[in-house]
């Protein structure tokens, strides 16, 4: 069974790298890779992106890093444009919350006021969402459940381990190849059952080797690891995990 990268940002890209990126992607049994929109314009080059190439699938949506360039208005605006182009996306992300990089109280309250629409949004059109939650894990599971998220990826989650048994059922984790020198993704690996666990890169960042841009294709590095790490047969996780990957996102796959 071929390969699948849940979250990346190939518009972080030149259009030339792209085209590269995509083959060489392809030619390593990649089958899809779901490139997620942070803000207006790289909502819209995901969506250009996925038109181009059969192997991207669209996740728009507005990371909470970038809460202080977005108006009530600007988020009102991306609310509608989801809605509007439902059909042609695969999920709603990258949205969620960033306690990391946003210290202002404020701020980080619109964080959480965002996100809850992104939650319900992401249950009116019946798409799962991609959520980002650095340095606020806790509360981001909080509102979750709270807002009743149902389909839920928690992408690369730095949370700490205890909090997964506040973790829903439903929901899985993305993991990026940094794990093959993370201990705190080698640790979430073994603590998560091998039907909870999906493969990212967040391309190009969080790579598995230092000062080198992340590539779709590493996510074989994750399969490798997770299979090392579980005893299992990589060819077993492979397939394990291109299952997860139809169960999580069965219900939108139209195109
Ligand atoms: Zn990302």
């Amino acid at each position: 069974m071929p390969f699948v990268d849940v979250h990346c940002h190939l518009d972080q890209f030149e259009d030339k790298e792209v085209r590269e990126i995509i083959k060489e992607s392809e030619e390593r049994r990649v089958k899809v890779i779901i490139n997620n929109g942070v803000d207006k314009e790289t909502n819209r080059k995901t969506l250009e992106l996925s038109r181009k190439f059969k192997i991207v699938k669209a996740a728009l949506g507005l990371h909470p890093e970038f809460i202080e360039r977005f108006s009530d208005e600007y988020i009102k605006d991306e609310l509608e444009f989801i809605r509007k182009n439902k059909s042609k996306i695969i999920a709603v992300g990258e949205v969620g919350l960033d306690f990391y990089w946003i210290k202002d109280e404020a701020l980080r309250k619109k964080q959480e006021s965002m996100f809850r629409e992104f939650i319900q949004i992401s249950k009116e059109i019946n798409k799962p969402l991609i959520v980002h939650s650095r340095g606020a894990e806790r509360k981001a599971i909080e509102i979750l459940k709270e807002e009743k998220a149902e389909s839920v990826v928690m992408h690369s989650f730095g949370g700490k381990l205890k909090l997964l048994k506040e973790i829903d059922e439903m929901w899985m984790f993305s993991i990026p190849p940094i794990i093959v020198r993370s201990s705190h993704f080698q640790e979430l690996v073994k603590r998560l059952p091998l039907n909870k666990l999906l493969t990212e890169t967040d391309s190009p960042f969080l790579g598995p080797f230092r000062g080198e841009k992340n590539k779709p294709y590493n996510v074989a590095l994750t399969v490798d690891e997770i299979a090392k790490l579980k005893g299992l047969n990589a060819k077993e996780v492979e397939n394990n995990l291109f299952m997860n990957y139809l169960k999580m996102f069965r219900k939108t796959l139209t195109r």
